[in-house]
């Protein structure tokens, strides 16, 4: 039978059956040795194969292939990896640009771990009421650079409802990862577009109350019938897919296009003559925030927050 993990504790997986029944698996003993190189095999957002072993017990036997997923660093390079999630269709990121202030480094980071991981991703800026004009001309001018580049942007407030139906209709059929720094208002978009929530209120308060929860493991809530979000904690860790230094250029679009233009094929864009993306960056046309950003991944800079 097959079935979707929504759960995990390293040791028992919640599988939800094709006829929604849901399922305790424990995994197959042989199963687990299959990826010696990841801590966990099995993570939430797995498409999985089960036995059932007793009326709502089972073993997992076969993990179905994936699509993508996402993958958090050890801190030790030596150390296994962490599975976070699997199967995304999208990354959501939640920023704000006051209260809390979502840094752009943050922003481009995470940007550039969903494109190595080859998901794509949108922005959500929420608490737009929060805004004075000026904040307003920021976010605008954010909004106009971030859609140029490709990735989908919103302009939210759950306080004054505004493209709150935009909010959902991102959302919609999908299964989304949904990121942000604590206090953007996840929650708060998530409860406002979700009249219909099939959530038990303790995995509500679960969603919403991250302190009490210290799991390290990755869940998923339906918040409509085939729409998913995956919450992850510690997801200021997104490590990105295997990369050496002069990859990272490919993950910002507007380097990827240009770099073929440069001088020497194995340019890192930092301060080789004949760079195509120095000079598009001298004459405006790639953003300086970006750049820094680049830079910043580039020497290994601590960008996350
Ligand atoms: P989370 O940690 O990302 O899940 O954030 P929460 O949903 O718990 O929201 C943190 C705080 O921001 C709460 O006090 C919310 O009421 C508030 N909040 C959420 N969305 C908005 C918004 O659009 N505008 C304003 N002014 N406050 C908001
Ligand atoms: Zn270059």
């Amino acid at each position: 039978m097959k079935g979707l993990v929504m759960r995990s504790t390293g040791s028992w997986y919640e599988v939800r059956a094709d006829d929604q029944r849901v399922i305790q698996c424990r995994l197959r003993g042989k199963l687990k040795l299959k990826d010696v190189k990841m801590n966990n095999p099995v993570a939430v957002g797995d498409r999985v194969e089960y036995e059932l072993e007793a009326e709502e017990k089972g073993i997992i036997s076969e993990i179905l292939p994936r699509d993508n997923y996402l993958i958090r660093q050890s801190v030790h390079k030596s150390a296994h990896g962490h599975i976070l999630a699997a199967n995304l269709d999208q990354a959501v990121l939640v920023a704000t640009l006051v209260f809390p202030r979502t840094s752009l480094g943050f922003m481009d980071r995470f940007l550039v771990a969903a494109e190595s991981f080859r998901i794509p991703s949108v922005l959500v800026f929420n608490k737009t009421d929060l805004l004075d004009a000026e904040g307003a001309a920021h976010q605008a001018a954010l909004t106009h650079l971030y859609e140029s580049l490709g990735y989908g942007c919103i302009q939210t407030s759950v306080v004054e409802n505004t493209n709150l139906e935009a909010f959902r209709a991102v959302l919609e059929g999908k299964m989304s990862l949904l990121s942000g720094h604590s206090g953007v208002g996840k929650s708060s978009l998530v409860n406002a577009v979700s009249p219909g929530l099939r959530l038990r209120t303790s995995e509500v308060s679960a969603f919403a109350n991250k302190g009490v929860h210290t799991t390290t493991f990755a869940e998923m809530f339906e918040l409509e019938p085939g729409t998913f979000i995956i919450d992850t904690p510690g997801i200021k860790e997104l490590g990105l897919a295997d990369t050496e230094p002069w990859e990272i250029g490919h993950y910002f679009p507007e380097m990827r296009e240009r770099m073929d233009q440069c001088r020497y094929q194995n340019c890192t864009h930092a301060h080789e003559p004949g760079c195509a993306v120095r000079a598009a960056v001298a004459g405006g046309e790639i953003a300086k925030t970006r750049y820094a950003s680049y830079l910043s991944m580039l020497g290994g800079g601590d960008n996350r927050r």
